[in-house]
């Protein structure tokens, strides 16, 4: 059936909110459904009024909450980001509470322990989902360059000229390095990790200008370049789920 709008929705009561993904569809009841995934889909014909819609998700708290506990016990991945106020984005190694706040101005800032993200629609979706995206890969660029900077200069006795940065997404890796292209290239995902596992990965990409490989040699220059080194490393694995590797 084809779908004529879809929003994110949410209601409360005295024991908690429930976020949904709502739809229009022409369609003649309302539909109700828990996905595996966690996240709540709900389906009303055009002639249903939002008030109602949300008065029948009310009806059903329990039910949902229940089905929500029933999954999360299976060990299944916790759902995609909603961008709806409350929820957590990790940011440098702390959890930060997304607000959103409408506005006619829209940007993203945050105080250290909100990431406000100033809207004019506060339910759409892609538009916060962009914004918020937009200010990490801001972020990214300020800090990953200068922890890149005062990593560089630590190398100072090896003749390195200052490399290109670049963010990507990485499926599997938190860094690379092609010394002959003067290239570093770190995993956006990095954004998620403290400043000292961030330093950790630049650490190693450019013990890679010297030593290419992973030999007996490159340990050693990044053991006399960073002490702590596999401290860190334990520290990056355990920051984050689905971890990459160097
Ligand atoms: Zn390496």
């Amino acid at each position: 059936m084809k779908t004529i709008s879809t929003e994110i929705r949410k209601v409360r009561n005295n024991s908690g909110e429930i976020t949904f993904t709502f739809e229009r569809k022409n369609i003649k009841n309302i539909n109700l459904r828990v996905r595996h995934n966690g996240s709540v889909y709900v389906s009303a014909p055009k002639s249903v009024c939002e008030e109602d819609v949300d008065a029948f998700v009310l009806s059903k708290f329990d039910y949902i909450r229940n089905a929500l506990d029933n999954f999360s016990n299976n060990d299944i991945p916790k759902t995609e980001l909603q961008y709806v106020s409350g929820e957590n984005v990790t940011f440098l190694g702390k959890n930060m509470r997304i607000n959103v706040v409408k506005d006619n101005r829209e940007y993203v800032n945050c105080d250290g322990v909100y990431v406000y993200i100033h809207v004019k629609r506060t339910d759409y979706y892609n538009r916060k989902k962009n914004l918020l995206n937009k200010w990490l890969d801001e972020q990214s660029d300020i800090i990953f360059s200068e922890i890149m900077q005062k990593v560089h200069s630590k190398f100072g006795a090896y003749n390195i000229s200052l490399p290109e940065l670049k963010i990507r997404n990485m499926a599997s890796r938190w860094g690379s390095c092609q010394p002959y292209k003067s290239i570093i290239t770190l995993n956006k995902r990095l954004i998620e990790a403290p400043k000292n596992c961030i330093e950790y990965v630049l650490y190693h990409e450019f013990c890679h200008f010297v030593h290419p490989n992973h030999s007996k040699q490159f340990y050693e220059l990044l053991q006399v370049m960073l002490p702590n080194w596999q401290i860190v490393k334990i520290s990056l694995e355990n920051t984050l789920i689905n971890k990459p590797y160097i």
